[in-house]
């Protein structure tokens, strides 16, 4: 069995990589022993994903695995998008993300609140084959948060596929119309061709 490093420590993505790679041994990037800092520096989510790949592939010799992944909204021009972990300005704050998303939504109409995650997969093998697959979902941004699930800006959310919003559907709901998922999924059909 082949191992995958994924080049993040987050256990939720660890477990839904491991899922849908199933003939695969999947390892954080932690476990293997990667210790280093990796800046993304990308102006797109395959920018940054092959970025975060490469980086734990070069330096472990290594198949790696990695996911860049945010929110656009069109009525923001696409924004937060790559920089939707810092939209507020501090890396990882979900709760001013939020607050800064409802303020900037404030004045927009209903039907015009249209919005999609999108996630990029890239997979760098040791001998440096790189495959790539991105995965999106559609919806749009509710005017106050429904819900306390997920995380990120899951609450604000409305998911067309579930006819709800991220924030109250179950793990098992989103992640089956997840864009992480679609990418995961589209990328697992890519390693297949490529004998990965
Ligand atoms: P990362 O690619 O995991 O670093 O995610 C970047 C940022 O995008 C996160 O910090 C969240 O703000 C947002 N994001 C990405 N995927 C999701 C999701 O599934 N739900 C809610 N927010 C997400």
């Amino acid at each position: 069995m082949q191992t995958i490093v994924v080049a993040s420590g987050n256990k939720g993505k660890l477990r839904e990589i491991a899922a849908i790679f199933r003939g695969h041994v999947v390892i954080s990037m932690q476990e293997a022993g990667f210790t280093g800092d990796i800046e993304e520096t990308g102006e797109t989510f395959e920018e940054n994903a092959r970025i975060k790949a490469r980086a734990v592939s070069r330096a472990l010799h290594c198949t790696a695995l990695a996911d860049d992944s945010g929110l656009c909204v069109d009525a923001l021009g696409g924004a937060p998008g790559v920089h939707s972990a810092r939209f507020c300005g501090r890396h990882g704050d979900d709760a001013a993300n939020n607050a800064l998303l409802l303020e900037r939504m404030r004045a927009v109409p209903d039907g015009q609140r249209g919005a999609y995650f999108e996630s990029c997969v890239a997979l760098c093998t040791a001998d440096g084959l790189e495959l790539t697959a991105s995965g999106r979902t559609y919806g749009h941004i509710l005017k106050e948060a429904a819900g306390e699930g997920g995380f990120g800006y899951d609450p604000l959310f409305w998911s067309d596929e579930l006819q709800k919003s991220f924030g109250v559907a179950s793990a098992e709901e989103k992640n089956a119309v997840s864009h992480r998922a679609k990418a995961l999924a589209a990328l697992a059909a890519r390693c297949r061709e490529a004998g990965v």
